[in-house]
């Protein structure tokens, strides 16, 4: 029967749009899906608005307009030291989460492997099932979230065709280190597997830690796709702008679904961004800018009855409560929105088997002033 049919009978609606909805109908300061809520930088409004004025609103190329490419393969080179050519390399996409599908789709067919590290990002293991790929979580756990690389061993197969990887990590804020850089080299030397890394995060890491980009080591860097967000770097996320870097023989195949998913993105907002960039003082303090709130939030919700998990990047701060109620993390998210007044995320959204360690995210992306309301409501917890 047609109308009974499902490809994904078992999921349902993404987690950012179901609590921002109910903290829109509550009325509650959203700490969820994770967006900034203070203004972008003018000077960046007004550039897209002239592209606009100048003409540029008919179809961008296919791959990205020139003079945005350029700009992030001179940005990849300067800070991780790789040189990928922005003809062949480089594709600018909507978001995040379409470069993710859209890699995905060019390589997972039925019966692939692929592994990911949970909590993961709510749209990977849908999107490989989708595919007709296998998920092989690894479920990692609370306080410090950290890889035991020879558990990860065992999850490989001769069908393991990718494994996801995601530093700084949403929802955790866990960064890859030495160790597990060196762990990944050594598991997929030898073999065809991919790897699909998840940066958008990468300028948000604090206390003076170096981003550990794929894109750093040569061995790591041929077999993988790194996706990366303008969102996160301009504090704009609903222009869903990103970008996708791989090598050319990647790239080709990335390109020929790119080109039928979405064809080209906006193309005044790359204009915009490409005439934006060319100063890189825009976006070099970002870690700064983003770990004083990060202080402040971890200063404000450490006076609350929540304990604080280690935060090393991110947009985002989690928080354990099991020391005073058993509740589960979609309950007591739930209740902390109809009651106080405050929307997080139930972590346990990002297991597929649901594993609910009680701990709860909220978004530090925000003014001052919504963090402080924010937590003076939660004070009353
Ligand atoms: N990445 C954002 C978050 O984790 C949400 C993105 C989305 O809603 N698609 O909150």
């Amino acid at each position: 029967m047609i109308s009974t049919y499902s490809k994904l009978p078992g999921t349902s609606t993404t987690i950012f749009t179901v609590m921002s909805q109910l903290a829109a109908e509550h009325k509650a300061i959203n700490l969820s899906q994770g967006f900034p809520d203070y203004d972008i930088d003018p000077k960046l409004v007004n550039l897209v608005a002239d592209a606009m004025k100048d003409g540029h609103n008919q179809y961008a190329p296919m791959t990205g307009i020139p003079a945005l490419r350029e700009l992030i393969a001179d940005k990849v080179n300067h800070l991780y030291g790789a040189d990928y050519n922005p003809d062949t390399e480089v594709t600018v996409t909507a978001g995040g989460t379409q470069a993710i599908f859209t890699a995905l789709s060019a390589y997972i067919t039925a019966g692939d492997e692929v592994i990911i590290f949970e909590p993961a990002y709510d749209s990977y293991a849908p999107t490989i099932k989708m595919l007709g790929g296998l998920v092989k979580p690894y479920e990692l756990a609370p306080p410090d979230y950290d890889i035991d690389w020879e558990m990860v061993k065992k999850l490989f197969t001769a069908n393991t065709k990718m494994i996801i990887l995601n530093s700084p990590h949403n929802p955790t804020g866990a960064v890859l280190r030495d160790k597990d850089i060196e762990a990944l080299i050594k598991l997929t030397k030898d073999t065809d597997i991919l790897i699909l890394s998840d940066e958008v995060y990468e300028h948000l890491i604090y206390d003076g830690q170096q981003h550990k980009s794929i894109a750093m080591y040569p061995e790591l860097r041929e077999r993988a796709f790194i996706v990366a967000s303008f969102g996160k770097l301009l504090h704009a996320t609903g222009w869903k702008t990103g970008y996708c870097l791989a090598p050319e023989n990647l790239m080709k195949e990335f390109r020929k679904v790119h080109q039928f998913n979405v064809f080209s993105v906006n193309t005044p907002m790359q204009v915009g961004i490409a005439h934006y960039l060319k100063d890189p003082a825009v976006y070099m303090d970002l870690a700064g800018f983003f770990q004083e709130k990060r202080d402040l939030f971890r200063s404000l919700i450490g006076q609350t009855k929540f304990k604080l998990l280690p935060c090393n990047g991110s947009y985002f701060q989690c928080v354990t409560y099991s020391h005073f109620s058993d509740e589960a993390d979609t309950v007591i998210a739930k209740r902390l929105i109809t009651d106080y007044g405050v929307a997080s995320i139930p972590v346990s959204a990002f297991y597929i088997r649901n594993t609910d360690h009680q701990v709860l995210r909220f978004c530090f992306a925000k003014k001052q002033d919504t963090l402080e309301k924010a937590v003076e409501r939660l004070m009353k917890l």
